[in-house]
C-alpha cells in the first residue's frame, strides 16, 4: 500500500480529489501528518469517519517505534534505535546545540559502500528507507522529546545518494512550507562520493549543504579506506563538488576522519591542503570512532591539532567536529549492531 506520509501536498491533493473529496481536505490531512504529527488516521479530528475509512483503505500510515534510547551523560545527546514496521532496525541521533536541536538520520537499512572504518556497512545493504521512514525518525524524536528539531543531517546509516529519489522526496517534504518547514540551509547530506548522483543532486535546485566523505589526500590512500574510490577518483568527486557550488552557491563540506598512523601525518595534511586549494568548501576533521570489528585507532589530540594547524596555515578552512555522545555508541551503526548481538534471532537480518 502507498504510504500517505511520502506524498507531497500536490500529490495528496490530486488523490483526495480522485476520492471525490474537496481539495481543502488534502491540506488539512497534510497538516495533521506533517505539522501536528499525529500517530494515526484516527487522530485527525476534523476529518469525517467516511473519509478516514477511505484513507485507511488506500494508504498505510508509516510508524516507527523506539526500541532503545540511550542518553549521554556527557552532553545530553540521545541515540534512538527504531524498529521499522517490517522488524528491521535503524538508528538516529538527537543532539542539542546552542543554535537548536539537530537530528542525524539513517537513509538505508545497512549500507553497501563498504568503508573500512564504518560499522553500518559490515552486513551490507538490506533495503532503502522510504521518504516516510526518513521523516518519521525526526517526527518520532520530536514527539518523544517535545522539542522542535531545527537541523537535520543525513549522516546515519546508509549512503543517501544510493537512495536518491527517496532522499530528494524526503528533503522536499521536510522543508515544505506547509509541513515541518525546516530550512533547507539547515539540512546536510553526506555522501561517500557517488559522482553522477552528486551532479544530479546539484540539478535539483535545493539549498542544502553537501558533505563529501574524503578521508584521504590521494586516490591510493582513499582506496585503502573506501571501496568507492575504485569507481570515482578524488578529482571527479571534487569536480562534482565544484559543480554543486556553481549551481547552489553552497559551500561543500569535506569530511576527514583522522585514523592514527593511516591518514593523519603532516605530509598528508600538506597534500590535502594542495588538493583542496581553490575549491569552495571547508574541512571537517573527525577523530575516527573505533569499532571493535576493525583495528583503526583515533589520532591523539596533539596530532589532531597539528593536522588542523597545517591546513589552517595553508589557508584551508577547517574545524574539528565536536564529539557528541561518545559514551553511547556514537559511531554510525554501532547501536544497531550491539542490539543485534544482544538479541540474536530477533531482527530480520
Ligand atoms: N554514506 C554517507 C553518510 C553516512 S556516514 C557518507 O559516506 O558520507 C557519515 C560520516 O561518518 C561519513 O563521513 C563517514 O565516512 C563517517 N564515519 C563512518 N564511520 C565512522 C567512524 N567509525 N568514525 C568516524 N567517522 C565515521
Amino acid at each position: 500500500m502507498d504510504e500517505i506520509k511520502s506524498k507531497s501536498l500536490s500529490e495528496l491533493t490530486e488523490e483526495i480529489e480522485k476520492l471525490g473529496e474537496a481539495k481543502f481536505r488534502a491540506k488539512q490531512i497534510y497538516e495533521w501528518i506533517h505539522v501536528k504529527l499525529v500517530k494515526d488516521f484516527d487522530d485527525m479530528s476534523n476529518i469525517s469517519a467516511a473519509l478516514k475509512a477511505k484513507l485507511k483503505e488506500n494508504y498505510s500510515f508509516t510508524k516507527i517505534r523506539a526500541e532503545r534510547v540511550q542518553e549521554s551523560k556527557i552532553d545530553g545527546t540521545k541515540k534512538f534505535l527504531f524498529e521499522l514496521e517490517d522488524g528491521n532496525f535503524v538508528e538516529s541521533v538527537w543532539m542539542k546545540y546552542h543554535h537548536g536541536n539537530s537530528v542525524c538520520i539513517s537513509s538505508q537499512v545497512g549500507c553497501r559502500m563498504g568503508c573500512k572504518f564504518c560499522a553500518s556497512t559490515l552486513d551490507g545493504l538490506l533495503r532503502n528507507l522510504s521518504p516516510a521512514e526518513m521523516l518519521e525518525q525526526i517526527y518520532e524524536i520530536t514527539r518523544l522529546t517535545g522539542e522542535r528539531v531545527s537541523n537535520v543531517v543525513v549522516m546515519g546509516t546508509g549512503e543517501p545518494m544510493d537512495n536518491f529519489d527517496n532522499l530528494v522526496k524526503f528533503i522536499r517534504l521536510l522543508t515544505c512550507e506547509e509541513g515541518l518547514n525546516i530550512s533547507q540551509r539547515n539540512v546536510t547530506v553526506s555522501t561517500c562520493g557517488l559522482v553522477p548522483k552528486m551532479k544530479e543532486f546539484a540539478d535539483e535546485n535545493l539549498q542544502v549543504t553537501l558533505a563529501l566523505s574524503l578521508h584521504a589526500p590521494n586516490d591510493e590512500k582513499r582506496k585503502e579506506l573506501m571501496p568507492i574510490a575504485n569507481r570515482y577518483t578524488i578529482k571527479e568527486c571534487l569536480e562534482a563538488c565544484d559543480y554543486y557550488y556553481e549551481k547552489t552557491r553552497r559551500r561543500v563540506s569535506f569530511e576527514y576522519s583522522l585514523v592514527a598512523g593511516v591518514n593523519d601525518n603532516d605530509k598528508e595534511a600538506e597534500e590535502l591542503s594542495r588538493l583542496l586549494k581553490g575549491h569552495n568548501g571547508h574541512v571537517n576533521l573527525i577523530p575516527v570512532n573505533p569499532i571493535k570489528e576493525r583495528d583503526y585507532k583515533r589520532s591523539d589530540k596533539a596530532r589532531i591539532f597539528a593536522f588542523q594547524n597545517k591546513l589552517e596555515k595553508n589557508g584551508i578552512n577547517v574545524t574539528i567536529r565536536r564529539e557528541m555522545g561518545r559514551d553511547i555508541d556514537g559511531a554510525c551503526g554501532q547501536l544497531r549492531r550491539r542490539h543485534k548481538e544482544e538479541t540474536p534471532g530477533v531482527q530480520g537480518d
